[in-house]
């Protein structure tokens, strides 16, 4: 029986859409392209999600090393929290879970300074039962220890779980520890996949 569901941020509970924060800024969709690839996509982006270096060292290394954008960065590291908006129909899900009892939890990839402006931004964050970050743990999906922090810190049982992510990867890396899973994209009716693991929705 499933007691816990475990729910991913970004594009699970919430949209995350840099190239249109982009768009505000530039019409030029190969620079948006190769911007997004060279700073999303960077190691040094995911050492902000490994809570190892703060945003304005960041921000500062990419200048440096892209100084014909700097520009567009300063712009970007600005406003790119603003297209973190609410999937309304999963964050409802999560609610009515949350109000039939089942027990929610927050497992994310994310960096700390955004993290809390977005907790402090919708009330969702407040509902769950538990959440960990990868800043807060220096570890990233799919690395165990993170998967292994959300375990024990509430004396979670794998098999009465599920993680929804938008990641084969990082659910594969769920699976090992026994913990059910659920592939989520826009297509995929979450109600319908929450029924076929008899979770009452
Ligand atoms: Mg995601």
């Amino acid at each position: 029986m499933i007691d816990n569901i475990i729910f991913d941020l970004g594009n699970v509970l919430l949209h995350y859409k840099p190239k249109e924060v982009l768009l505000r800024f530039t019409q030029d969709a190969h620079l948006i392209d190769s911007f997004v690839k060279d700073i999303n996509g960077s190691n040094t982006w995911l050492e902000l999600d490994r809570g190892t270096i703060t945003i304005n060292e960041a921000r500062d290394y990419f200048v440096s090393f892209y100084p014909e954008k700097k520009e567009l960065i300063l712009q970007y590291f600005a406003h790119w929290i603003e297209g973190l908006t609410p999937i309304q129909e999963n964050i409802d899900i999560l609610k009515e879970l949350h109000e039939k009892g089942y027990k929610t939890y927050i497992l994310s990839n994310f960096m700390q300074e955004p993290y809390d402006i977005l907790k402090n931004k919708h009330d969702f964050f407040s509902l769950v039962d538990g959440k960990v970050i990868s800043y807060e743990v220096h570890s990233l999906k799919p690395e165990k220890e993170i998967y292994q922090a959300l375990l024990s810190r509430y004396n979670i049982v794998p098999e009465a779980s599920v993680f929804i992510d938008d990641h084969q990867n990082v659910l594969d890396a769920a699976k090992k520890f026994g913990i059910n899973t659920i592939l989520y994209h826009p297509e995929v009716d979450l109600r319908e996949e929450l029924r076929k693991l008899n979770v009452s929705i």
